[in-house]
């Protein structure tokens, strides 16, 4: 892993991190001994061909499931130190999540799917989140929407509100699943610069898994994954040098 001088430090890391699926002698490897760090304020996409690791080890580095072996931390916690209560909390205050299927609760509105993150933490947010949170309506252009159920919205829409909901609590790192797996291409190109202004004017960490390269040419670093391994790591790259460079790896492969 190459840690440059001007890195703001790391959001989230993996340690030599191994996911195995079934039994020792029909195991299925998802993850071999994988070493990688997602950077503060980075917007990273995480690409590759189905089956190459991509979901299983955003779960791993999210919390969402364990590793076999290895080591994940978000900031300075370690996951694996944690117990079952802790990490849920930890998940919920400092991890947000954007999914393909947008994931909005269907009997709230979209100002209380906003705030859902809070509500589920018991508490209201305070002066300076309410603010921060008005702004984000206001920037994603979901004012005039707030009282809108999830199935008065579009999909971009809809999408707009998850991102909203992902961004309320300013997490350390917002994860985002195929974000506009279910999107038309200009309103996925809407999406992707939505994501791409949070992490450059406020500083959020973003990785997003994705198999498009369009989607991963917005993206300030592309990890690329193969067979478990992390197998290029590159900055910024066009669509067309993600398209050349995963058609590579199949005629290799
Ligand atoms: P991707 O998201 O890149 O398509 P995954 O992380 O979902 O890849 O899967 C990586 C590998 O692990 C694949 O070979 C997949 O079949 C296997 N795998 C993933 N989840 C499970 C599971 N729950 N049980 C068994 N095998 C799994
Ligand atoms: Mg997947």
């Amino acid at each position: 892993m190459h840690i440059s001088s001007d890195d703001l430090g790391l959001a989230a890391r993996a340690h030599s991190l191994t996911k195995t699926y079934g039994s020792a002698d029909a195991a299925a490897i998802a993850l071999d001994d994988v070493s990688v760090g997602i950077r503060r304020g980075e917007f990273t996409a995480i690409m590759g061909p189905s089956g190459s690791g991509k979901s299983t080890l955003m779960h791993l580095l999210a919390g969402l499931d364990a590793p076999t072996s290895g080591r994940v931390w978000i900031g300075d916690t370690e996951l694996t130190d944690l117990s079952d209560v802790e990490l849920t909390v930890l998940r919920r205050r400092r991890v947000g999540f954007v999914f393909q299927s947008f994931n909005l609760l269907p009997t709230l509105d979209a100002k209380a799917n906003i705030l859902l993150p809070f509500e589920l933490d018991g508490r209201r947010p305070s002066a300076i989140e309410r603010s921060r949170i008005d702004a984000l309506i206001e920037s994603l252009g979901l004012d005039a929407r707030l009282e809108h159920r999830p199935h008065q919205l579009s999909g971009g829409q809809q999408q707009r509100v998850a991102i909203a909901r992902a961004l309320a609590t300013a997490p350390d790192l917002v994860f985002a699943d195929e974000p506009t797996g279910n999107l038309d291409s200009r309103t996925g190109r809407e999406v992707l610069r939505l994501l791409a202004t949070a992490s450059r004017e406020q500083g959020q960490s973003i990785a997003m898994v994705t198999h498009d390269p369009i989607a991963a040419s917005h993206a300030d670093r592309v990890l690329f994954l193969g067979d478990g391994r992390v197998v290029a790591d590159k900055p910024r790259q066009s669509a067309e040098q993600v398209s050349a460079f995963m058609l590579a790896a199949e005629v290799a492969a």
